[in-house]
C-alpha cells in the first residue's frame, strides 16, 4: 500500500463574509445588505448559544419526531446484489420532509429576532407547507409568494397552507411561476424588513442563510453518522443525496467531511434531456454565474440570466446550486451525477415495491443513483441514503402518467 493520496481536511467554510471559496456572498442592494447584516449578526450569537440549541432539539424531539430512523433496505440491497443500502427516513418527519428541520430554526431565529411575519416564496408549495407549519407552532404570521400559475397545480399544498394560517399571495406578473413569486416576496419584505423575516427555503440566496440553513439541516448526519456506528460498526462508504438547491445534502454531508473514507455523491435531475429547458442539472452542465445575491454554478444564457429549468421533481428544479455545492463540487471531495425522469420513477416503484416504503419523486433520483452505485461498489460495502420525503404528494401524479408501464389497472 504505497499510493495513500494525503487527504487535506475540510476548510471552516463560509468565511466571516459568506464566501465558500469563490461561491456565495452576498451580491445585493445596499438596503438588502443591511438586512442581511442584522440577520447575520442575530445568527452569529444566537448558533452557539445553548439555550437556543436546546430550544430547537426540544421541537426535534418532540415535534419532528427526531431522531429519524435509518432502516436497512435489505430487500433491495439483495435485489440489486451489491452493496448494503441503508436509508435515513427524513420522509418520516413530521410534514413528511426535511424541509421541517430549517424552518423551525429559521422561525425560532425571526422569533428572537422580535419579528411578528414570516416570508417566503414557494414553488411547488413544499417549502411553504413547511414554513407555515412552524410559523403556526411559534404564533407567528405567515405570507407566502406563489405563482399564479404554481397556483393552480399544486392545490393540496395551497389548501393545506390555509388550513395552517398563512396567507397565500399570487403572483400574477410574467410567467406566474417561481421567479415571479421570489420578485414578489422580496418586493414585500423590502416595504417592511423591521416586523418581517425572509425565510429562504434551501442552502441559497445571500449570507447568512447557505450557512443558517446547512447549519439547521446538519442534524440530519450528525444523527447517522452515531446511527450507522451503532447498527454496523462503521461509517459508510458512500452518501448518496438529491440536490436541488442542495440543503438535505449537505444536511446530511456535513457531518463526514473530515472522514476521507466516506465518499459522497450529489444527484441532480437530469429532466426529460439535456437540451436547454429540459433539465435541471446545474453542477453537471452550468458555469459559474450569479443568482438570487450569491454566486453558485448556474444554468444560464449567453447574457448570465437564469435558464428555465424541468425535472419532474419540482423541488429540484432550480437553475443554481448552494454556494457550498459549488465548492465541494470544485474540492472533488462530492462528486455530483445526473438521474433523468424515467430512472427517477422507476426508483420510485422499485423502493415502493421492495420495501413498502414510497418515496418522493425528488428522493427518487438519490436512490436510482444508488443502485448504479450498489453495483459498482460490491458486496461487503455500505452506501446511505438521505430519504428526504415522502411521496404521497406525488401518487397522483406518477400514477397519471407512468402508470400504465407499473400498473395493471382492470
Ligand atoms: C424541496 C425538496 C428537495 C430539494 O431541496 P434541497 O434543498 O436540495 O434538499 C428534496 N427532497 C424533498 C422531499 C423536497 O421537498
Amino acid at each position: 500500500m504505497s499510493e495513500t493520496k494525503t487527504f487535506v481536511p475540510y476548510p471552516e467554510v463560509p468565511d466571516a463574509q459568506g464566501n465558500f471559496g469563490d461561491y456565495g456572498g452576498s451580491i445585493i442592494p445596499p438596503q438588502l445588505k443591511a438586512v442581511m447584516d442584522e440577520i447575520s449578526q442575530a445568527y452569529e450569537e444566537i448558533r452557539r448559544d445553548p439555550a437556543f440549541i436546546e430550544e430547537l432539539q426540544t421541537l426535534y424531539t418532540h415535534f419532528v419526531g427526531r431522531p429519524s430512523p435509518i432502516f436497512h433496505a435489505r430487500n433491495l440491497s439483495e435485489h440489486l446484489g451489491g452493496a448494503e443500502i441503508f436509508l435515513k427516513r427524513e420522509d418520516l418527519n413530521h410534514t413528511g420532509a426535511h424541509k421541517i428541520n430549517h424552518c423551525l430554526g429559521e422561525a425560532l431565529l425571526a422569533k428572537k429576532l422580535g419579528k411578528r411575519k414570516l416570508i417566503a416564496e414557494t414553488g411547488a408549495g413544499q417549502h411553504g407547507v413547511a414554513l407555515a407549519t412552524a410559523a403556526a407552532l411559534m404564533g407567528l404570521e405567515c405570507d407566502i409568494y406563489m405563482g399564479e400559475v404554481d397556483i393552480a397545480k399544486e392545490h393540496p399544498n395551497v389548501v393545506r397552507m390555509k388550513i395552517l394560517g398563512a396567507r397565500v399571495i399570487p403572483a400574477t406578473h410574467g410567467r406566474k411561476t417561481l421567479k415571479e413569486a421570489v420578485d414578489a416576496a422580496f418586493e414585500a419584505y423590502l416595504k417592511d424588513t423591521d416586523s418581517q423575516m425572509y425565510a429562504i427555503g434551501s442552502v441559497v440566496g445571500p449570507h447568512p442563510f447557505p450557512m443558517m440553513v446547512r447549519d439547521f439541516q446538519s442534524v440530519v448526519g450528525r444523527e447517522a453518522r452515531g446511527q450507522m456506528m451503532e447498527m454496523t460498526g462503521r461509517l459508510p462508504d458512500a452518501l448518496v443525496a438529491c440536490v436541488g438547491g442542495g440543503s438535505n445534502a449537505i444536511g446530511l454531508f456535513t457531518a463526514f467531511l473530515n472522514d476521507p473514507g466516506v465518499a459522497m455523491y450529489g444527484v441532480e435531475p437530469a429532466g426529460r434531456s439535456y437540451e436547454r429547458g429540459e433539465h435541471a442539472a446545474t453542477l453537471t452542465l452550468g458555469k459559474p454565474g450569479v443568482i438570487h445575491g450569491f454566486k453558485c454554478y448556474l444554468l444560464q444564457d449567453e447574457q448570465g440570466q437564469p435558464e428555465e429549468v424541468y425535472s419532474i421533481a419540482s423541488g429540484l428544479d432550480y437553475p443554481g446550486v448552494g454556494p457550498e455545492h459549488s465548492f465541494l463540487k470544485d474540492l472533488g471531495r462530492v462528486q455530483y451525477h445526473a438521474i433523468n425522469d424515467l430512472e427517477a420513477v422507476d426508483a420510485f416503484f422499485q423502493l415502493s415495491r421492495r420495501e413498502g416504503i414510497i418515496p418522493a419523486l425528488e428522493s427518487s433520483h438519490a436512490l436510482a443513483y444508488a443502485a448504479k452505485l450498489a453495483r459498482e461498489l460490491g458486496r461487503e460495502t455500505s452506501i446511505l441514503v438521505n430519504l428526504s420525503g415522502r411521496g404521497d404528494k406525488d401518487v397522483d401524479f406518477v400514477v397519471e402518467h407512468y402508470g400504465k408501464k407499473y400498473i395493471t389497472l382492470d
